[in-house]
């Protein structure tokens, strides 16, 4: 398994990337509320799962994608993909945000039926092979609505254990140590990776040049009713999460695809940043 040290990182472009220009037809053309300026913003295709859902990215010779699903979500996950007209052999890449249950649930039927190169941050490692979402770090509900329909929901739900098949990764994956401004230049991917805690240790985001944010779970918009200020229902370390969310805005991210919601704005999480305080969080392990 290759592990990626930024500084060491000189890729070249062997690759035949996609200009700016081919990027764009794959786009939205949108007006900027502040300016005139007539910018673009890349429309990913969207998978959607039974509690999430996952994107679809254009890179070299097919797809990269964001995440997987639930063990079970596999066959919804095969037919909505045929109904986007996308052969699953065109998805190349899949970037993992995090190891947990909802995310990582289907990597083993997926690496059995593609030919996919993994990327995860190097914590995800050990995660992985656990199968277990972490409770060795802390954490907990952002609040209480959010505990009371959790408990609700794993009384009715007894799928709802928190664990997802062990996964090995493999010589050809790819670990990231720290952000990342190159490897997906590599794959005709014009962005970077952050590493961005708080939701778990071992939490990756993309970043599109264009702004385009695929935050996994660093980030969520729902269910925003039950008072989640834009965070995951469940979070770790909120000084992390919010050094993260600023992070994210730094490297210029104007529109935010959760896995949880719908898109946002990136001002959503300027104006919610500080809102949540870890020691306000509901242990629940
Ligand atoms: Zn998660």
């Amino acid at each position: 398994m290759k592990e990626l040290h930024n500084k060491s990182l000189h890729l070249t472009f062997f690759a035949k990337l996609k200009s700016a220009g081919e990027l764009i037809q794959f786009g939205v053309l949108q007006q900027t509320t502040h300016t005139t300026r007539k910018v673009y913003l890349m429309k990913p295709i969207v998978i959607p799962l039974s509690m999430s859902q996952i994107y679809l990215i254009p890179c070299q010779d097919g797809y990269l994608q964001v995440d997987s699903g639930y063990e079970r979500d596999y066959s919804i996950y095969r037919r909505n993909i045929e109904k986007a007209g996308i052969a699953i052999n065109k998805v190349k890449y899949l970037f993992l945000t995090h190891h947990h249950d909802d995310h990582a649930g289907f990597l083993n039927d997926l690496v059995r039926d593609t030919n996919l190169i993994v990327i995860a941050h190097k914590e995800a490692k050990e995660l992985l092979k656990i199968g277990k979402n972490d409770k060795t770090r802390g954490g907990g509900y952002v609040n209480r609505i959010v505990k009371l329909i959790a408990d609700i929901k794993m009384r009715l739900d007894p799928q709802w254990t928190l664990t997802f098949p062990p996964f090995e990764l493999r010589e050809r994956d790819i670990l990231i140590i720290g952000d990342d401004n190159g490897i997906l230049r590599q794959w005709g991917v014009n962005g970077k990776v952050l590493y961005t805690p708080g939701h778990c240790v071992d939490h990756i985001a993309l970043v599109l040049d264009g702004g385009e944010v695929f935050c996994g779970d660093a980030a969520a918009s729902f269910p925003l009713w039950a008072g989640i200020k834009y965070c995951t229902i469940f979070m770790t370390d909120m000084d992390m999460a919010y050094q993260s969310w600023q992070k994210m805005l730094d490297a210029g991210a104007r529109m935010i695809y959760p896995a949880h919601g719908k898109p946002f704005g990136a001002d959503k999480l300027r104006q919610n940043i500080g809102k949540i305080q870890t020691k306000n969080l509901i242990r629940f392990f």
